[in-house]
């Protein structure tokens, strides 16, 4: 049966090489076999541009590659993480960038597809952070430091977050009850797949008086979060 897939949340990172390796496992099997995969955003711990040089990067895209060879094409979405992915780190990976948010037809059934961090509207202090960093000014300046410096300022920028997240409580951190129906009904759908709050779950509600479907990806901190959906439906899975 055609099988579509859809992960978010890698998060990878050299420090977590048992993730990577379940990556790349899991892409030379259940990618090659799927008909289409989505990665939903957060593929990378970090991405500070696409002169990236190391190892993780570089085993990544060649893993990706050979899979979108292999007849799988593959979308990736910007994360919050990696929101610097571009047009060269496509063409290495023979990945399609997809835009945030995008609007499918998933086996006859209108679906919207979103990172998930636009969706978490109570979270004010994270909304103006991501604005200020998707400004193409920002972008140019910050891509046109050396490497180095750009390591150096995502580590710090790492801190902040990590600091500012302590503080805050877990309500802020997740969607937005009244967002995530007004963005689904400006979309005119009936179901929603994102990932970003790293709280798996199929969540049913009303869309347009209708009844409706929220599937929510997990993160591949200790496991993988799959999504599998077939003409038949979608089922959230877990691998390794
Ligand atoms: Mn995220």
């Amino acid at each position: 049966m055609p099988c579509t897939l859809f992960i978010s949340d890698l998060h990878l990172d050299p420090q977590r090489p048992a993730i990577t390796r379940l990556f790349l496992d899991f892409l030379e099997q259940r990618g090659r076999s799927a008909e289409c995969l989505y990665i939903l955003g957060d593929l990378f711990e970090a991405w500070i541009g696409d002169d990236e040089d190391g190892a993780l990067a570089s085993a990544v895209c060649a893993g990706l590659r050979d899979c979108a060879g292999s007849g799988t094409p593959i979308y990736v979405m910007h994360g919050n993480r990696d929101f610097l992915l571009g047009r060269d780190f496509a063409a290495a990976s023979g990945c399609t960038l997809l835009a945030d948010p995008s609007v499918i037809d998933l086996y006859g059934q209108v679906t919207l597809l979103m990172h998930g961090d636009l969706l978490c509207t109570d979270d004010t202090d994270y909304l103006a952070f991501r604005d200020v960093v998707r400004e193409p000014q920002w972008q140019q300046a910050f891509l046109a430091k050396p490497l180095a410096e750009r390591r150096q300022i995502a580590r710090q920028l790492r801190e902040t977050s990590i600091e500012k997240t302590r503080g805050k409580p877990e309500s802020i951190m997740d969607v937005n009850q009244q967002t995530v129906v007004d963005t689904m009904e400006r979309h005119a759908v009936q179901r929603l797949i994102h990932g970003h709050t790293h709280r798996p779950a199929v969540h049913g509600l009303t869309v347009n008086g209708k009844p409706a479907q929220r599937l929510v990806l997990g993160d591949w901190y200790e496991q993988g979060s799959v999504l599998e959906c077939t003409p038949e439906g979608c089922q959230l899975q877990s691998l390794g």
